[in-house]
């Protein structure tokens, strides 16, 4: 039953309501299909097909007492820095190599009370620093497109699984851009939640200032099925936002005609700069598509956007250098086996045990944080990002969303960029201001575009909300999906 991997996690749900299949053979089909392909696409770093059958087995006996739900019994890979009670979580650094977490994170906890089947965790660049997950210690996962280049990063993995037909939708994190990055470098939906939506408890932490968990799929309607069954306040995490969504906003949102009334601002000053032609005349073709269907096109400025990545490379590495501090060999992680002082169990262990961007980030944060430069570093970081915020949430008085390429090209080669860090930070340059200003964004299929080298690759979209506005974002993606003139392919991997 090959081609119960095709179908998105909607109608598994609906064949399986329907009795069509159940959802041990749905899992089982993954199952055989990961255990074929992923030695050469390297998504998953562990596969669990024990708990993967039980929780499947679980899940059709509340189907058989005639239990609904849009994600009962759906498969799902989940991204290696979630922690996942029983399932080994690396974070695709040496130094988790044996973590076993002792609970769930608060999204992985409702996932599987709404009985979503896991079937594993999937690659990353380590501790999710990097944009292409060749940063991980455990190789780089393939672009199903082309398995000479990347997936796009740092949530590779998942994106690479869902493109590849490897389970029925993903779960990825968005510090800088890591779900929507991958979902347009492998041709899928991406979606970037507003932080503080969905609970960081249990995500291994980065930039706690902007790190965020989200969905990567097939569809924008499974996005939302996704984020719904995620969303909500937590104890455990003082920074998600009180209320939860209301499914009739939702609903409303996904079946609306038609995008009159709603306004979408480009700030071509912006974007302008350094755009592969092929996705130039994507986008451009893409706000044809949405005017098409009603919307208002308007140019906007953002003047201070493009100082989103500097800002980002600063902030971000300072918060790294504090959150990773706990691996040290003692308290968690990985610990060296010769060391011969207390100074060597620090040294050698973090020595061992990470990998060199997650040095280069630590050394980076850890000067920018220091007596002398705090302030003409971090302290100016942030005040260029309250500036940016402050921009953007002026520009959406003005329109109701942003439009952008998710990234100026398409999936570059393995191994081309990895030796350039500075190069791989520019990936994140139109990603990076709504991290910064916690707005939700997406990245939605463009069409295909040749690379330089000539071989077609999916591009992304990227459409930028209000804070707390996701139901504006997914309805508008939604009804772009249906009328943006993507053709339907897949990857060849036979
Ligand atoms: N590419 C960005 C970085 O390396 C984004 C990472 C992320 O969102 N986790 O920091």
């Amino acid at each position: 039953m090959a081609e119960l991997s095709t179908l998105d996690a909607t109608k598994t749900a609906e064949g399986l309501a329907s009795k069509t299949f159940t959802s041990v053979e749905v899992t089982q089909c993954y199952l055989d299909r990961i255990a074929q392909l992923n030695p050469r696409l390297n998504a998953y770093l562990t596969v669990s097909p024990e708990t993967a059958l039980s929780e499947a087995k679980a899940a059709d006996e509340r189907l058989a007492k005639g239990e609904r739900g849009a994600l009962l019994g759906v498969p799902i890979a989940v991204k290696d820095i979630l922690m996942t009670l029983g399932i080994r979580t690396t974070a695709a650094s040496k130094m988790l190599e044996h973590y076993q977490p002792s609970f769930d994170a608060t999204a992985i906890k409702k996932l599987r009370a709404a009985g979503a089947v896991i079937l594993g965790k999937t690659n990353l660049d380590e501790f999710a620093h990097g944009a292409s997950t060749e940063n991980s210690a455990y190789g780089t996962t393939k672009n199903p497109w082309d398995t000479t280049r990347v997936p796009g990063g740092s949530s590779g993995g998942s994106a690479a699984a869902v493109a590849a037909d490897l389970c029925a939708a993903a779960i990825g994190t968005d510090t800088g851009g890591s779900i929507r990055h991958p979902a347009a470098f492998c041709g899928i939906v991406g979606l970037k939640p507003s932080y503080g939506r969905i609970s960081r408890s249990g995500l291994l932490s980065m930039t706690s200032s902007t790190d965020v968990i989200g969905p990567m799929t097939k569809t924008v309607a499974d996005a939302a099925s996704l984020l719904f069954t995620m969303a909500g306040e937590d104890s455990l995490d003082q920074t998600t936002a009180p209320g939860t969504l209301s499914p009739e906003e939702f609903s409303a949102a996904l079946s609306k005609k038609d995008l009159s009334g709603v306004t979408i601002g480009v700030p071509r000053s912006f974007i302008n700069d350094g755009l592969l032609p092929g996705v130039a005349e994507r986008f451009e073709a893409s706000l044809e598509a949405l005017k098409s269907i009603g919307a208002t096109i308007v140019d906007i400025e953002l003047p201070h956007a493009k100082y989103g990545i500097a800002a980002y490379y600063v902030i971000t590495p300072s918060e790294i250098s504090s959150n990773l501090a706990r691996f040290d060999g003692i308290r968690y992680g990985h610990q060296s086996k010769t060391a011969k002082s207390l100074f060597d169990v620090y040294a050698q262990s973090r020595g061992e045990g990470l990998g060199p961007e997650v040095k280069r980030r630590i050394m980076l944060g850890t000067y920018a944080l220091s007596a002398g430069y705090y302030d003409a570093y971090y302290k100016t970081a942030q005040k260029v990002r309250t500036v940016i915020v402050k921009e953007l949430d002026a520009a959406l008085t003005t329109c109701d969303l942003i439009a952008t390429p998710t990234a100026p090209h398409v999936a570059f080669q393995i191994g081309k960029q990895s030796d350039d860090p500075l190069k791989m930070y520019l990936e994140d340059v139109f990603m990076s201001p709504a991290s910064l200003a916690g707005l939700p964004a997406i990245s939605v299929p463009m069409d295909f575009v040749a690379s330089e080298d000539g071989v077609e690759m999916p591009t992304g979209l990227q459409l930028i909300g209000r804070r707390f506005d996701e139901a504006m974002v997914l309805g508008t993606a939604h009804l772009f999906e249906q009328h943006s003139d993507r053709i339907d392919r897949r990857p060849n991997l036979s």
